[in-house]
């Protein structure tokens, strides 16, 4: 994780948003290799190791060593395995350095081809697939249907197909700034109330926050 990222966290219990704190092992290039994330409100550590924080309970930490996170509920028919990261780019409507732009989930694999077009932007990712490892300019946390970043923060947010779910979509809804758009990687996704829709086609649905 890298070390700005810190101020962005949250904790993923039901409580006010309070800054979490950082006691660091390994640091390596402002990468946060090894450490622990405490929160001062319900005083509940998560373990930073080979560089992913991990706020998964306990219990399904240990689950999730078996699996990759929660099972994927559907897949799309589209033939392609993912979005075309110039297509997200346009779609997120990003140009400029800058800022924070979440994945959730299979979309993090877009990390190295997104980081490639747009410049100066740090990624974020969530649950990604097993084999990701973290980057200069992708941050990867485990996380249990809550994202664990504070309100409002995310200059773009897509959702992979994996995850397209209603609590994810929530959750894309709730980290991303006004004004800003999110991308799922699913035409026809499990959309909760109150999400406005800009488009959807080509297995991709985009929505915008108001
Ligand atoms: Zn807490």
């Amino acid at each position: 994780m890298h070390i700005e990222l810190t101020e962005m966290l949250k904790c993923p219990e039901a409580h006010r948003e309070e800054m979490l704190v950082l006691s660091t092992g390994e640091v390596r290039d402002r990468m946060v290799r090894s450490g622990i994330i405490g929160c001062p409100v319900c005083h509940k550590e998560y373990p930073i190791a080979l560089g992913i924080v991990n706020f998964r309970r306990s219990k399904e930490r240990v689950a999730s060593d078996m699996t990759s996170g929660p099972r994927p509920v559907y897949r799309p028919p589209s033939p392609l395995p993912s979005a075309d990261a110039a297509k997200l780019q346009a779609l997120l409507e990003l140009s400029g350095p800058g800022g924070f732009v979440v994945l959730i989930g299979s979309a993090v694999r877009q990390a190295p081809r997104l980081s490639s077009l747009m410049e100066g932007i740090h990624f974020v990712g969530i649950n990604a697939p097993p084999d990701m490892e973290e980057q200069q300019t992708l941050s990867l946390l485990y996380a249990n249907e809550r994202v664990p970043l504070r309100t409002a923060i995310a200059r773009g947010v897509v959702v992979g197909a994996d995850l397209a779910t209603s609590p994810w979509l929530v959750e894309a809804h709730r980290v991303l700034l006004r004004g800003r758009r999110f991308v799922v990687e699913n035409e026809e996704p499990e959309l909760p109330i109150g999400l406005v829709q800009l488009a959807a086609e080509h297995g991709l649905w985009v929505g915008e926050k108001r």
